[in-house]
């Protein structure tokens, strides 16, 4: 293992990178470097992300560089606004000894004369974005016939955001003798034709297997009904209580919506797209990077200039369209030597998008258990354990304490520690206590013949409900709503007891526990209500394969009993119901289904505050 004196850095770059807490060079930067600052050459270099790259390219560049000069002689062109600013920070840091080294960014949405007056007064080193680059070249705001030394930094991100013609369009008003050096996580085809075209017998180094993704990430999936995909969503992050991640939403319309629902629902979520303005995108960049959000929802496009080295987990709420962008994506965590996780939620329809992602990262997927209810509030209890007990005291609250003593002088310790845990738990309890278990087996049977949102099979996969039919319907006044009432203040049953209440016109059906049965049954015999006489038999029709039918029957596991909110939440039955946000997003123990939103997945309910 070498160290940067071995690579042969001068003095000015080692005392930087002292400064800076480099002990070693990464092995891009030991494989880059020599070659880079000892030849004149092309050079292709591919190494995931976290790898180092910005130093591998940055140093060599700055060594060469003629730094007692103005001309602008190194450009380094990057996909992100984001990106941009980073590279330039940091090549101002490894350049601080460098005495007259001026280092420009140059990028969209910010004032281009300002720019332009930067360079004017001598930059050596350019870094920008191909758009806002081509139109500085175009206004000839910016000279760069004297550039030695270009570095197409993401290549492959670039490539993916059409920045093509504008890259060939820029390198034309650069000389031909000057040096390209790329660098990418990933080697697509493009990439591959990109380096052909402007790039002169380029030496290639290669860290890791190409197109592999970083080896301190580790790949999980969980296979949920599609829509309890932001059920899922809720309860990892909830097992996760340090969690600071990004979320990959396909669209902007669903990343904005899945942000403003965690938000909605209690936690410290933020939104990332392209519809936002570029002060709003530099807020909650700025809030993430402070770790004020600890949820990131973003687009892809957008997450691209996300350089936040100790992100845990990249949680895919919907897998992308390309599986190559997988890479990109769980690239956001297990950067600079850390480990990360990168979770995928998808329904039974998508899994086989796994097998092909797998392929291309070259590693296996584990296949997880979205946590219940009682494992989460296991994790909660300890996690909050762990925060009291590290938790410095203030003693700001000396002075209080003899009338806190006062009213605790006859709680005993144990008490006490209940109590005071019980203010923050309670709520996490009411919440999961009758959550139902979102895993569907794998190889299950799915009545909607491979739509998505099969049936909703408990861990067992038994199907211990009962399905009625009973007599009365919409004409006689009952939506499934108001039947469900009547059915549980017949029966003497509780809020989850009835379910799967489905109305037609003249008849209707639901569904209890098969324990419950012979009580139903008993109860409606000879049983005359309003003047007839309202028949209940048990039904050959197990709840279909309609939409309404998804969530199992109500069993009894370990207190962790799924609940039929969407029992009976039949597109017809709707009408009744309020389209309001607030309606929409019921809490789990609310009887009353949530309205499917759209297409989207996003379901019901508020964890963290308390409810009603
Ligand atoms: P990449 O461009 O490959 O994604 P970066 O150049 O952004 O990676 O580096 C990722 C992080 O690692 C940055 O915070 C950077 O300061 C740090 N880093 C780079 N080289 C070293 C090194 N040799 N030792 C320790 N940290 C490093
Ligand atoms: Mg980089």
């Amino acid at each position: 293992m070498s160290t940067f004196q071995d690579l042969g850095l001068n003095d000015n770059l080692l005392q930087a990178i002292t400064d800076l807490g480099f002990t070693k060079p990464s092995e891009v930067q030991e494989k880059a470097i020599p070659i880079l600052l000892e030849s004149e050459t092309d050079l292709v270099a591919l190494a995931q992300t976290g790898t180092g790259k910005t130093a591998a390219f940055g140093f060599p560049m700055l060594e060469k560089i003629d730094i007692d000069s103005r001309t602008t002689q190194g450009l380094i062109l990057s996909p992100t606004r984001e990106l941009c600013l980073q590279i330039t920070n940091e090549m101002k840091l490894y350049g601080k000894y460098c005495k007259g080294l001026n280092v420009v960014a140059v990028y969209g949405g910010s004032s281009i004369t300002d720019q332009a007056r930067d360079i004017k007064r001598g930059a050596q080193i350019i870094v920008a974005t191909p758009g806002r680059m081509k139109d500085m070249i175009k206004r000839r705001l910016v000279d760069i016939s004297k550039i030695q030394y270009s570095v197409l930094d993401e290549a492959d991100e670039m490539l993916n955001m059409g920045f093509k013609e504008d890259i060939t369009d820029i390198l034309s008003h650069t000389p031909d003798d000057k040096n390209t050096w790329l660098f990418s996580a990933t080697m697509p085809r493009e990439v591959a034709t990109i380096a052909k075209k402007f790039m002169n017998n380029p030496q290639e180094i290669t860290v890791g297997n190409k197109n592999e993704s970083t080896s301190q990430v580790s790949h999980e999936y969980y296979l949920v009904n599609a829509r309890d995909r932001y059920q899922a969503l809720k309860r990892l992050s909830d097992a996760n209580p340090d969690i600071f991640s990004v979320v990959f939403c396909r669209t902007k319309r669903d990343t904005q919506k899945v942000a403003e629902n965690l938000i909605e629902d209690g936690y410290n979520a933020g939104a990332l797209h392209g519809d936002l303005s570029q002060n709003q995108r530099d807020m909650v960049m700025k809030s993430f990077r402070n770790k004020q959000i600890q949820m990131l929802v973003a687009t892809d496009v957008a997450a691209r200039g996300i350089d936040v080295d100790d992100i845990t987990h990249v949680i895919n709420y919907q897998l992308p369209d390309e599986p190559e962008i997988y890479t990109h994506r769980s690239g956001r965590t297990g950067r600079a030597g850390k480990t990360g996780i990168s979770m995928v939620i998808v329904s039974k329809s998508e899994v086989r998008k796994i097998k092909s992602i797998e392929r291309i990262i070259k590693k296996q997927f584990e296949k997880k258990e979205i946590p219940d209810g009682a494992d989460i509030c296991e994790v909660q209890l300890m996690s909050l354990a762990n925060k009291i007990h590290n938790t410095e005291i203030n003693h700001e609250i000396d002075k209080h304490l003899t009338s806190i003593n006062e009213l605790f002088a006859d709680t005993e310790k144990d008490e006490l520690i209940k109590k005071f845990f019980s203010v923050e738990f309670t709520r996490f309890y009411n919440y999961y206590n009758k959550s139902k278990n979102l895993n569907i087996a794998e190889g299950s049977y799915d009545r909607d013949g491979g739509r998505e949102g099969g049936r909703d099979f408990s861990r067992g996969g038994k199907n211990d409900s009962t399905r009625y039919f009973i007599n009365v319907g919409g004409k006689d006044g009952f939506d499934w709503m108001k039947l469900k009432d009547f059915l549980k203040e017949q029966l003497g049953l509780g809020r989850d007891d009835v379910f799967k209440v489905e109305t037609k016109e003249s008849f209707s059906f639901f569904n209890t526990e098969n324990e419950v049965k012979e009580k139903v049954l008993a109860h409606f015999t000879d049983f005359k209500y309003e003047g007839r006489f309202v028949n209940v038999e048990v039904s050959e029709n197990r709840g279909g394969g309609r939409r309404s039918d998804r969530s199992g029957g109500g069993r009894r596991d370990g207190g962790n009993r799924r609940n039929d909110r969407r029992g009976g939440g039949r597109r017809d039955d709707r009408k009744g119901a309020s389209g309001s946000r607030s309606d929409r997003r019921r809490s789990d123990g609310d009887s009353k289904p949530p309205r499917r939103s759209d297409s989207n997945d996003l379901g019901s309910s508020r964890p963290r505050r308390s409810r009603r």
